[in-house]
């Protein structure tokens, strides 16, 4: 197995190697992880060259790529999705204001790694988002509900769904602070009753797989509003923190799964899950989701790992001291329990294990999983 360009926590299973020499492997079977080479058609060309690739198309991947297209293509498709208009400027935002009145929601059409979206709840707020967002923008209805994050691999006809999971976006406990790339996800099955599956795959999943030939894994970050889902936005990946706590939770073989998907064969395949939830807790550089300094060496990762947990690597690398930050979220601890409880404390005990100057993290990851146990549901 190799990776590229890699990190120092997946070069304890596998090669890595510069990312420009990925082509060159000729491997077997190519994974693609992040969205910036999907949208530029890596799938694409790995094919023309007969090389076997799970992700979506060039023009697939425009669902993540432009949020305007994603959201045309909802409404052309009639997929359950926020009410929005598309605004050129600054002034036709403002014309636009009445349509929505406040929290509106504003978003950058491009890629922005999860922080292009601001949710202005008054004036001044909208007038800085103006500022800050590279226009054209989206102006969104603002939605209420619990947010769920749901994956299905797809081999451009058949889907195999993943678990539910949760994802924490805001910076800091309690859903506040700016939005991040995610600071923290857990995967229970009770998320999501079975018929709020079905309701996802027959008004959401099934009908953009139809429609786009998708291949590869689709992720519809939903609202569950008292309407039923809606679609926030589509990845065309795996996502991140979503992965670390379903990777956690497999219980299958995932290469022929892999395998099937990118040869258009997965009908009847199925992924099999262990039944305890799973929790991750990102650790990330201090200052993140705003600037930060890397180059931070990491303690404790072993320590961490000694009990079941998992330390995924997110931004790390090889310093002249050993493992040190490079990015600003740095690690996903993970670890599964009996209960979503003991998970969320077993993710815990390893996070106290690790230290880095400015570390920070939030301290209520999975605390909406357990409200839904004590009566709170996610919507219908
Ligand atoms: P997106 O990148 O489009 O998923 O937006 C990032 C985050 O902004 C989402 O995970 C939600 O927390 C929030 N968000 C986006 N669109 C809406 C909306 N229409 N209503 C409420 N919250 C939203």
């Amino acid at each position: 197995m190799y990776a590229a360009p890699g990190n120092p926590g997946i070069a304890r299973i596998g090669t890595c190697l510069p990312v420009d020499q990925a082509p060159n492997l000729e491997a077997d079977l190519t994974v693609v992880g992040p969205e910036a080479p999907l949208v530029d058609g890596i799938v694409d060309s790995f094919r023309a060259r007969g090389l076997a690739i799970v992700g979506p198309t060039r023009d697939a991947a425009r669902l993540e790529g432009s949020k305007i297209f994603a959201k045309n293509f909802l409404i052309q498709r009639n997929i359950p999705t926020a009410a929005f208009l598309t605004v050129e400027d600054a002034d036709a935002a403002r014309k636009a204001l009445d349509r929505f009145g406040f929290p509106v929601v504003l978003k950058a059409d491009g890629l922005a790694a999860g922080k292009g979206v601001v949710i202005a709840h008054d004036r001044a707020a909208f007038e800085a988002a103006l500022v800050t967002l590279k226009a054209p923008l989206l102006m969104e209805e603002f939605l209420r509900g619990e947010e769920v994050s749901f994956i299905a691999l797809c081999d451009g006809r058949d889907v195999v769904p993943l678990p539910p999971t949760q994802d924490h976006k805001a910076v800091f406990d309690g859903d506040t602070g700016p939005n991040t790339g995610g600071m923290g996800a857990y995967c229970d099955s009770a998320i999501l009753t079975e018929a709020q599956t079905r309701t996802i795959l027959d008004r959401i999943i099934h009908p953009t797989v139809e429609a786009t030939g998708f291949t590869g894994f689709l992720y519809a970050g939903l609202m569950m509003t008292a309407e039923g889902p809606q679609v926030l936005e589509f990845n065309v990946r795996l996502g991140d923190p979503e992965t670390q706590p379903l990777m956690h939770r497999m219980a299958s073989d995932f290469v022929p799964a892999l395998q099937a998907a990118a040869h258009g064969e997965l009908r009847g395949v199925r992924l099999d899950w262990r039944p305890e939830p799973s929790v991750c807790v990102v650790l990330a550089s201090g200052g993140y989701p705003g600037a930060f300094a890397a180059g931070k060496p990491i303690r404790g990762i072993e320590a961490a790992e000694a009990s079941d947990a998992t330390v995924f690597h997110a931004g790390t690398r090889m310093g002249p001291q050993g493992i040190e930050t490079s990015g600003g979220r740095v690690l996903g601890v993970t670890a599964r329990g009996q209960t979503l409880a003991s998970a969320i404390d077993g993710a815990y005990r390893a996070v106290r294990e690790i230290h880095f100057d400015g570390m920070h993290y939030r301290r209520d990851i999975g605390r909406k999983g357990l409200e839904r146990y004590n009566g709170k549901t996610a919507g219908t």
